[in-house]
């Protein structure tokens, strides 16, 4: 391991700082924020967040399909009533087929993943305004969110960390 180290030594120095040990559960802000795993987005830079502020869900592209359960724990039990889907501009979602990311699995990993890979969907999509759009749907359509949520979508432009709104 060759960044543990690292990530460690960090965590020495934040925690030696470390003043908001006391924060409730609950996110202040009452908001939970869906977007994209993609190591350029720092959503609590981009966004003004602290700790205690939000929830951050977070998986490859930013997919609702995939968050629902996290959408609703987070609105049942701990009270956010607005929902942000980040999606962004050149997202790795964009770059590979079903088929594609199955064959490679299966390359590197032989049969058995073969087999696991051939029995999901990996969810590309092929038009990032497009899938933010879809994923509004998807959480207006969820009988597990609260009718009524503000549910808005954007999309994150990686080379100026400006955010465009999705109708
Ligand atoms: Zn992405």
């Amino acid at each position: 391991m060759v960044v543990l180290p690292e990530l460690l030594a960090a965590n020495e120095t934040y925690a030696a700082s470390f003043t908001k040990g006391d924060l409730p559960m609950p996110p202040g802000r009452q908001v939970a924020i869906l977007t994209c795993m993609d190591a350029r987005i720092d959503p609590a830079r981009a966004l003004g967040l602290e700790e205690g502020d939000a929830h951050v869900i977070r998986n490859a592209g930013g997919l609702a399909a995939e968050a629902i359960r996290s959408l609703a724990i987070s609105q049942e039990l701990l009270g956010t009533r607005e929902i942000v889907v980040i999606h962004h501009t050149d997202c790795g979602m964009l770059t590979f087929t079903d088929d594609q990311i199955r064959q490679r699995l299966s390359e590197s990993l032989g049969p058995d993943a073969a087999a696991a890979a051939a029995g999901i969907t990996f969810q590309p999509f092929s038009d990032v305004a497009r899938s933010v759009h879809d994923d509004l749907e998807t959480i207006h359509s969820s009988p597990l969110i609260r009718p009524g949520t503000p549910v808005t979508g954007f999309v994150y432009d990686v080379r100026t960390g400006r955010m465009s709104p999705v109708e």
